[in-house]
């Protein structure tokens, strides 16, 4: 892809790490929002291999949780998914996915977008110091979790359309069998039953990171 535009001005390439195990409109809501208020020409959508923050739980297998990504974000022409993480081998952690896009795209700033839960684990993450440094970070609000101001000029902090939603709760829900209909995307749903995904999901299986 393109690293410039016709004007000579850097891409400015979001990227949107998550587990997504299913999408759901609470991320894609969230990348659509950062895109539109930080002028991005493209939002990356970069699934986890193993979550390492996740072991205690069973996660659908990297294949599945792609195609559920590249399924969800179709459709949006500025939208695009990564295999990074889930071809290196091993647990993810965000400095390496930032550390391959950066050799991938040089040309492009890159701007980390994670939702106040995620935000407020930031500083637990391998390599924090190094973070800074190769991207500027959005933290998002999100239902039921606390936007805290890190005081750093490096991160921004953006009021999103309040999302009530979360993949533990998704889960949940199919393992019940309660719609998901409107939570995820139509073909999320439709895969989700194609494949019979979290059907024997029990309380244990159902908690979130
Ligand atoms: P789980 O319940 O399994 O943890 P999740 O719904 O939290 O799933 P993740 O894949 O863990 O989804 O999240 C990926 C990123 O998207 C994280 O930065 C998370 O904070 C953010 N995010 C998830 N849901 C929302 C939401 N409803 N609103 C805003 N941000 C969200
Ligand atoms: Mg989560």
């Amino acid at each position: 892809p393109a690293q410039t535009d016709r004007g000579g001005r850097r891409v400015r390439l979001g990227v949107m790490g998550g587990t997504f195990d299913p999408i759901h409109h609470g991320h894609l809501v969230a990348a659509s929002e950062v895109a539109s208020k930080f002028d991005l020409d493209e939002v990356v959508f970069v699934p986890t291999g193993e979550p390492w923050q996740k072991s205690k739980r069973r996660v659908s297998t990297p294949e599945h949780r792609y195609l559920m990504t590249v399924i969800a974000t179709a459709s949006n022409p500025r939208f695009t998914v990564s295999r990074v993480d889930i071809d290196r081998p091993g647990p993810t952690y965000t400095i390496d996915t930032l550390r391959d896009l950066h050799e991938l795209r040089p040309e492009a700033d890159l701007f980390f977008i994670t939702g106040a839960d995620a935000m407020a684990q930031i500083v637990s993450w391998k390599d924090v110091d190094e973070l800074w440094s190769l991207a500027h970070f959005v933290g998002v609000t999100r239902p039921g979790h606390e936007l805290h101001d890190l005081g750093r000029k490096d991160v921004s902090l953006l009021e999103v359309p309040a999302m009530a939603i979360s993949s533990t709760d998704c889960r949940a829900r199919v393992a019940a069998a309660e719609p998901v209909w409107y939570l995820v995307p139509d073909g999320v749903v439709q895969y989700i039953a194609k494949y019979g995904l979290y059907r024997g999901h029990g309380r244990h299986d159902g908690a979130p990171d």
